[in-house]
């Protein structure tokens, strides 16, 4: 199908679900906001749906509000999808990553588009714009309109909404997967009102005290293995403690490989009875086959998260373990 078919596809739809992954990042509601507003200007009627709260750094969003919370909103959310015409899936690979939603998009018969950055997509979508090399899935969304011929229906909350994506899943233009067309995209975005200064002041410029006083912890008790490896973990007791909220630690795994000599970064963090883990690296360090061998998991190349349901040390030790024999 091309995109002629698909505009005329969707165009001919009723009700337009969007649904994106569990712990939502910046590239996660930045692409299914600004989607969902670019179809909005078309004359559709979209939905966006979030399998839980995302950190309330991007709460400022435009039309932020407007998230259905699967977590909090069940059978309305549930309701949503049921009915849904079209089903887009932004910003994941895998089904499994949308939790019980993912069953639910399964079950559906309606039109289903995704539009990922993410290695190895399931085979699940009827039409599937996958690209490994982008930088993000807001870069994506920007190419699908223009794609669609639709870039004129892109407003400032639009712009803005995507512009966060591209920021924050590329560390502000600074990972290697930030291109030449990432930088123009953005550009286009700035034209199309974006304010960058402002998006970039309130990512980043945002913190709570909390947030503070977990990275400091964090920071004071890193473990370094080799030089080559740092770690860091939270138990629930030490969350507590500091008062740590949701989202507090995004981004903490980022400061280990700082270090000049580190080249792979791990955070470990006690949630609700497991571990939930972040990996980071650089170059050739492939911690999307370590997540995906060791720690239920996956991602990119360069970034990915796991999961284990031992006990935090129990987790660790394993890290321990196979960190040496795999890198
Ligand atoms: P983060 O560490 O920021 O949570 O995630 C880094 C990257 O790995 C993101 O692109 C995210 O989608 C992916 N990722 C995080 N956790 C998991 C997981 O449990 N399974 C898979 N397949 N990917 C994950
Ligand atoms: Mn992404």
């Amino acid at each position: 199908m091309d995109y002629s078919e698909l505009k005329k596809e969707i165009l001919s739809k009723k009700n337009i679900v969007i649904l994106t992954h569990k712990n939502p990042d910046g590239d996660a509601i930045g692409s299914s906001v600004g989607l969902s507003l670019v179809l909005n200007e078309i004359g559709l009627n979209t939905k966006v749906i979030v399998p839980n709260e995302a950190p309330a750094f991007l709460r400022w969003i435009n039309s932020y509000d407007a998230i259905l919370n699967f977590e909090t909103h069940q059978a309305a959310a549930t309701e949503q999808i049921q009915n849904a015409d079209v089903i887009f899936c932004l910003d994941f690979n895998a089904l499994h990553r949308i939790g019980e939603m993912g069953d639910l998009v399964a079950q559906s018969s309606a039109f289903k588009v995704l539009i990922d950055h993410h290695l190895q997509p399931e085979d699940f979508a009827d039409f599937t714009l996958s690209k490994t090399s982008a930088s993000s899935t807001c870069e994506l969304v920007y190419e699908f309109t223009e794609a669609l011929e639709a870039t004129n229906s892109i407003t400032k909350a639009a712009a803005e909404a995507i512009y966060t994506g591209l920021i924050t899943d590329t560390g502000s233009f600074k990972f290697p997967s930030t291109s030449a067309y990432t930088h123009r995209v953005a550009g286009e975005l700035i034209n199309k009102g974006a304010n960058n200064g402002k998006i970039h002041q309130l990512i980043y410029d945002s913190n709570s005290i909390s947030r503070i006083k977990v990275l400091g912890y964090c920071l004071n008790n890193m473990e370094i293995i080799e030089d080559k490896v740092a770690f860091f973990s939270l138990s629930t007791n030490t969350q507590q403690d500091l008062g740590t909220v949701k989202g507090d630690t995004e981004g903490i795994v980022n400061y280990g490989l700082s270090i000049s000599t580190v080249m792979v970064s791990a955070f470990f963090r006690e949630e609700a009875g497991m571990i939930k883990i972040s990996f980071r690296s650089k170059g050739d360090h492939d911690v999307n086959l370590f997540a995906r061998t060791y720690f239920d998991g996956g991602g990119h190349k360069n970034a990915a998260g796991g999961c284990s349901t031992s006990s935090l040390e129990e987790t660790i030790a394993k890290f321990k373990n196979c960190v040496q024999d795999f890198f």
